[in-house]
């Protein structure tokens, strides 16, 4: 009789190489660029303050908070200002959604090392090598051309990923002991959490952000105007109680909305 001898699905292991936190400015799918370009320079809610070439990765304002203060603790400088807003004209308040950190390489990089790696970090220090997770609606269907960033960690596991949709989730949820597949899962649904966050704010006219002014004018707008973080907003507003807001904030750090996701596509596929 002959054995069968069964190879083990190779999984994900990171080598530490610090490629991914080394150039971080620029770093944007596709996608996203188009998309910003034709409308974050005033046509939406969300205002773009930089320049999309002078960008690296977002930190939402709650992730921003605690890197402000870890950049005190590791006696770093973390270049950490706004990246985008939210104009609100009832108020004349500029709502921060997301900061960035100006800079090349992270900050926090050091001697190739992140200096703040025991910490909970930003999802997206935890969710490379993938940019996307297979959930997000972004028109253009997931498969694993368009999901991960330049990683010569993925290399052995690349040809593994099945082509079909539902074999391949399968597979990226026991490939990435790491927990980047759960991170990026969860990092979509916070994208589709603010999104739907905005729009309900305008619905319940919470907000009334400027719209197709000129892109000048609402740069100036937001940089003279007193600023709020947004997660403060929602509590201020009384969107949330402060404990709702903190208990999110948890739900979010522990991906316990992509557990949920995760498990239910198994269990229906
Ligand atoms: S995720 Fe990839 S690019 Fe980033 S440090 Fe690990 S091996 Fe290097
Ligand atoms: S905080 Fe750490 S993990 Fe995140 S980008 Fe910087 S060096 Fe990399």
């Amino acid at each position: 009789m002959q054995l069968k001898v069964i190879q083990p699905e190779p999984k994900f292991s990171c080598s530490q190489c610090g490629s991914c936190c080394s150039k971080i400015r620029g770093m944007m799918p596709r996608e996203d660029k188009e998309f910003l370009e034709k409308m974050a320079y005033g046509k939406m809610p969300l205002i773009q303050l930089v320049p999309l070439e002078q960008m690296t990765f977002p930190l939402y304002d709650w992730e921003a908070k605690r890197f402000k203060k870890w950049q005190h603790e590791a006696g770093i400088d973390g270049k950490i200002k706004p990246s985008r807003a939210i104009l609100d004209l009832n108020t004349n308040t500029a709502i921060i959604v997301t900061y960035f950190m100006d800079s090349d390489a992270c900050p926090f990089l050091k001697d190739n090392k992140c200096s703040i790696y025991y910490t909970k970090r930003a999802y997206v220090c935890r969710l490379f090598p993938f940019n996307r997770g297979p959930f997000l609606d972004t028109g253009e269907k997931a498969s694993k051309e368009n999901m991960f960033g330049t990683c010569g960690a993925m290399e052995s596991v690349m040809p593994h990923i099945p082509e079909n949709y539902t074999d391949m989730v399968k597979f990226l949820n026991g490939a990435f002991p790491d927990g980047s597949f759960g991170n990026a899962v969860q990092h979509d649904i916070v994208i589709e959490w603010v999104n739907k966050t905005i729009v309900a704010l305008i619905k319940k006219r919470l907000i009334r952000p400027a719209m197709n002014y000129p892109y000048d004018f609402l740069v100036k707008r937001i940089s003279n105007a007193e600023k709020i973080d947004f997660t403060d907003f929602l509590v201020k507003s009384n969107y949330f109680s402060s404990g709702e807001m903190e208990n999110l904030i948890k739900r979010f750090d522990n991906n316990s909305d992509a557990k949920e996701k995760i498990e239910e596509f198994i269990k229906n596929n």
